[in-house]
């Protein structure tokens, strides 16, 4: 690929791809990111999201496929790429026997800043980390979170327009997350991110926009929004004390489909743009269907996946475009 991506696009992956042997880990994936966007690359264990961020930081020479760093490839020029990203790993690459300010110094010399900007560097990037008072301490004596915040620090140093963050919220306790989670919102004010998790929430939680990956796919593209819509905003879950057989629930509330989730409680999913819930009313009201609950419906991270994982098996890839026209 040549370098001629448009400026507001910080990176583009084209194609990529990867296998180890026969197993295609990465399978055609594309993905872009714009300044100060955060991206979230959503999939269970296995799905090819290490892989697909070893590719973008160059750290894994793709089977195929291109990747572009703020208008430079990264296989024609990698120096010049990899200056522009910041990585953190899953397993971030600390020296515990460090104290802060020196390996702050150590990453920042590993990418090439002179002597002079060092210091101001490992200020900057502890403040934005949340680091300050921390410079003097070593590494190992400090917990999983903080540890990880110096992970983050040193993916910055060097003031990057990219940052690649690898389940950054893996093996933390609740209030580290919520902390770290914050910090990364931070960071895509000035930056893009790039952040892969196995946790939808987490996602909903820090993202403008989600890709969800299966067996290396791409399987769903979309604004976070459009994520929410797709979990939910138009199926009911409806419960009643006195339910008539499903199938006669089913005719009642038809077009919409609907399935059984416990004693008496069900699942009513509307075809996109409709609502069921006036329909579901008037009818259990007339025939007497005792309904005590009705409200808006979520689907479950393990739904969503089945979900996807129906469409990936029946060749279609969910987009912004192709979302709402095959039924849920
Ligand atoms: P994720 O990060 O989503 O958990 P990975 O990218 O780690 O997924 O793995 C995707 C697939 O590639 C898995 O089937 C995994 O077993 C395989 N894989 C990953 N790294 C290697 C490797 N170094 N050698 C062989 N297979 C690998």
């Amino acid at each position: 690929m040549k370098d001629t991506a448009s400026p507001e696009v910080t990176l583009a992956g084209v194609g990529l791809s990867r296998r180890y042997g026969n197993n295609l880990a990465v399978d055609d994936v594309s993905l872009e990111l714009k300044r100060g966007e955060i991206l979230g690359l959503l999939g269970p264990n296995g799905a090819g999201k290490t892989t697909a961020m070893k590719m973008i930081t160059g750290n894994l020479a793709p089977s195929a496929g291109s990747v572009n760093v703020c208008g430079i490839d990264l296989i024609d020029r990698p120096t010049a790429a990899k200056a522009k990203i910041g990585y953190l790993p899953e397993i971030p690459p600390l020296y515990k026997e460090l104290r802060v300010d020196e390996y702050l110094r150590l990453a920042g010399r590993l990418h090439r800043l002179p002597g002079s900007a060092l210091g101001d560097a490992v200020q900057r990037a502890k403040r934005r980390a949340g680091l300050s008072d921390m410079g003097q301490r070593l590494i190992g004596s400090l917990s999983k979170g903080y540890q990880q915040r110096v992970g983050i620090a040193q993916a910055i140093i060097h003031d990057p327009d990219v940052v690649i963050l690898d389940e950054p919220t893996v093996g933390l306790d609740p209030n580290q997350i919520r902390e770290i989670r914050s910090l990364i919102r931070e960071l895509g004010n000035e930056h893009s991110v790039i952040l892969s998790t196995h946790i939808l929430p987490e996602v909903e939680a820090i993202c403008d926009r989600v890709q969800i990956l299966h067996r290396g796919k791409v399987v769903f593209a979309d604004a976070i929004s459009g994520l929410r819509a797709f979990r939910g905003g138009h199926s009911l879950q409806v419960s009643l004390r006195r339910p008539p057989q499903l199938e006669d629930l089913q005719k009642a509330v038809q077009p919409a489909q609907v399935e059984q989730v416990g004693e008496g409680v069900f699942r009513v999913i509307a075809p996109p743009g409709q609502d069921s819930t006036d329909q579901l009313l008037r009818e259990s009201l007339e025939r007497d269907w005792g309904l005590y609950q009705l409200s808006p419906a979520q689907a479950s991270v393990e739904e969503v996946f089945v979900h996807l994982t129906r469409q990936d098996d029946a060749g279609a890839v969910m987009t912004e475009d192709s979302r709402m026209e095959t039924p849920a």
